[in-house]
């Protein structure tokens, strides 16, 4: 926006930030659907609600998500108020909900505790093609176990809401990055073989080498992925226990039916990732096929110390990118229970019918059948014809001879025969037509 001190804008100005977009009609049914359909499941699955405020202090960020990471270094929005706060726009949902985890003391709730919720996230990423700066998720999560059951329930109820959706080509990638013990063996590894390799390395991984190897794995700079085919892999450095929890969350997955591929290179772009790591992708088919991700998620029983709890809180989750859903051609447009099909159309003509209308229409929603109308209009024609590019099964003609008589009449649209009803009656007459 350029024109600061003007008062009024130049039409060529009006426009909403870049990598931001304004929901509206079937787009927006669209996301609302889905959001009815991933909660029916989420709950189905024994997860709870929680809603946490899109602003959070940036330190739950700058923590937990880790140095080194392209969210916290370069996409997060980050923003002073007035009063002096460092706040940040999540970038992510699951740092917020674990903060909601200590501060409400869920810790001494029955564990584990199941959350799920969606919203909106924001990363100052470079727009394009199902990638943009204010984005939707949905995530679900359960805290308070180390059980590997858990991370498959994560899984499952992730594969579930995604295929309800309609997406078929799915395919999982899976990795197990460990825990404290074998992760230090595994980095030094992975830094010695960085070193030894050195001069094939870009600088921004250089620079990443410093501050967090791992993130070295998931770097975009070609140079560096052709060196990462040989780089050597975590699940080799995994500690009996950690082996065990990787072995026994693909046993799940292969009871289940679900495919994987394990993927060593695997770490995603989070820090605070322990054990299981996994991606969700749509394998694309034809000319510039490359696989998409849909969802992400992994374990992070370390991310609740590091924003303050006193004992580590195992915990896993997962989270469905939704814009990418919505926006994809096998996506079931799932309607929202709030759209209902009209069974009627509304008529008014004149005055006298004008001005009761809005009272009919008062008994028809108490009645919970839905109907269509446009108020705005007079003519009979202009509203007849609107009915009839509905296609709604019945009209209701409202005239200032009914509205004298506190009478309506019922036309049915397929064959053109009408009765007048008398209000009190409507309703009873409405409920034996098919
Ligand atoms: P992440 O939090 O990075 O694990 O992302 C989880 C999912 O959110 C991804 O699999 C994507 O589907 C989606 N996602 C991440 N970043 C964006 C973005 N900038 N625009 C749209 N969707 C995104």
């Amino acid at each position: 926006m350029k024109n600061k001190i003007s008062k009024n804008l130049k039409i060529e100005d009006v426009t909403s930030p870049k990598g931001m977009r304004d929901l509206m009609n079937e787009e927006y049914y669209a996301f609302q659907g889905f959001f009815e359909k991933a909660q029916e499941i989420a709950v189905y699955y024994g997860f709870k609600p929680l809603e946490t405020p899109i602003l959070e202090h940036e330190e739950i960020f700058t923590t937990g998500i880790g140095q080194g990471t392209d969210i916290v270094e370069k996409e997060m929005y980050n923003l002073k108020t007035k009063g002096g706060d460092n706040l940040a726009l999540r970038p992510e949902h699951t740092a917020p909900l674990v903060r909601a985890y200590i501060e409400h003391g869920m810790q001494s709730m029955p564990q584990p505790v199941m959350l799920y919720q969606y919203g909106p996230s924001f990363r100052h990423e470079k727009p394009q093609r199902g990638r943009y700066r204010q984005f939707w998720q949905f995530d679900s999560d359960v805290l308070g176990s180390e059980k590997s059951i858990m991370d498959a329930l994560v899984i499952k109820t992730c594969m579930t809401i995604l295929e309800e959706a309609g997406a078929t080509n799915l395919s999982i990638d899976i990795n197990s990055i460990g825990d404290k013990e074998c992760r230090n063996a595994y980095t030094k590894e992975l830094t010695n073989y960085y070193k030894k390799n050195l001069s094939q390395l870009p600088s921004v991984d250089r620079e990443r080498l410093k501050i967090n190897p791992l993130r070295i794995l998931d770097s975009k700079e070609e140079k560096t992925k052709e060196l990462n085919i040989n780089a050597p892999d975590s699940i080799s450095f995994l500690c009996p226990s950690c082996k065990k929890h990787f072995k026994e969350v693909l046993e799940y997955l292969e009871e289940m039916g679900i495919q994987y591929n394990i993927n060593k290179n695997l770490v995603r772009g989070l820090s605070y990732y322990t054990r299981t790591v996994f991606e969700v992708l749509e394998e694309t088919t034809g000319e510039n096929s490359s696989a998409i991700a849909l969802a992400g998620g992994g374990r992070y029983d370390y991310l609740a110390r590091q924003i303050g709890s006193k004992k580590d809180v195992p915990a896993v989750g997962m989270s469905i990118g939704v814009d990418r859903i919505v926006a994809s051609p096998w996506y079931k447009k799932l309607a929202p229970r709030i759209l209902k099909k009209p069974k009627i159309y509304f008529i008014q003509l004149g005055t006298e019918a004008k001005l009761k209308s809005l009272n009919i229409i008062e008994i028809l929603r108490k009645a919970h059948i839905p109907i269509a109308q446009s108020l705005s209009k007079d003519s009979l024609s202009s509203q007849l014809a609107i009915a009839e590019k509905l296609a709604v099964p019945y009209a209701l003609i409202f005239g200032v001879k009914e509205a004298l008589d506190n009478s309506v009449i019922v036309r049915d649209m397929s064959n053109r025969s009408q009765n007048t009803v008398k209000l009190t009656e409507l309703l009873e007459y409405l409920k034996e037509l098919k």
